[in-house]
């Protein structure tokens, strides 16, 4: 099938000052959509030509499973924001980080630890386990804990991209900036 960049539900110059509309129009315009395009571009005559994004994650390898899962991870990212976002979470969500972490502030610290300490270029998610349990995983490069069977609930881009023209080198400003724009009520839905 071919893959299209998603529309986001925000104007490229909404989530500033946090993420400007300079880097969205090369992280979202640029890099996102250059994915998609290699995505398009490998697939014919693979046996991914017809499949779903999900199973190209789960079953792929090499340049395909790359660019397919940057592909999706990209789009879980630019979803997860809001120019309304920040605060904290509620319902289910809330619950099940009070009981696997003790508190929303210590999750937010070690997530924020995990992202900051991840080397290179990659991916730092919180997941949900099969019994309802969450934890963080750091993923290097294109990872994806879906192929490890875990269920994504957020995670933070921490290729030199994401950050790189509005913070330079602060990878940890840009953490302490991420929570300001997470819309809490995407997330939570996704546990
Ligand atoms: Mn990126």
């Amino acid at each position: 099938m071919k893959f299209e960049l998603p529309q986001l539900p925000y104007a490229l110059d909404a989530l500033e000052p946090v993420i400007s509309k300079t880097t969205l129009e090369y992280h979202y315009g640029k890099h996102h959509q250059a994915y998609i395009t290699n995505l398009n571009n490998l697939i014919p005559g693979t046996k991914f030509e017809n499949a779903d994004l999900e199973t190209i994650v789960k079953e792929s390898d090499g340049g395909i499973f790359n660019n397919g899962a940057q592909v999706w991870n990209h789009t879980f990212y630019f979803l997860s924001f809001s120019p309304k976002g920040g605060g904290n979470p509620t319902g289910a969500l809330a619950q099940a980080i009070d009981k696997s972490f003790g508190s929303f502030d210590a999750f937010k610290e070690q997530f924020s630890a995990a992202a900051a300490t991840l080397f290179g270029a990659g991916w730092a998610w919180l997941v949900k386990n099969a019994d309802g349990s969450l934890a963080i995983v750091k993923e290097s490069n294109a990872g994806n804990p879906l192929r490890d069977g875990l269920t994504p609930i957020l995670t933070c881009d921490v290729w030199e991209h994401a950050y790189y023209l509005d913070k330079q080198n602060a990878r940890p400003k840009y953490i302490e900036d991420f929570w300001k724009i997470i819309d809490w009520s995407v997330v939570g839905a996704r546990y």
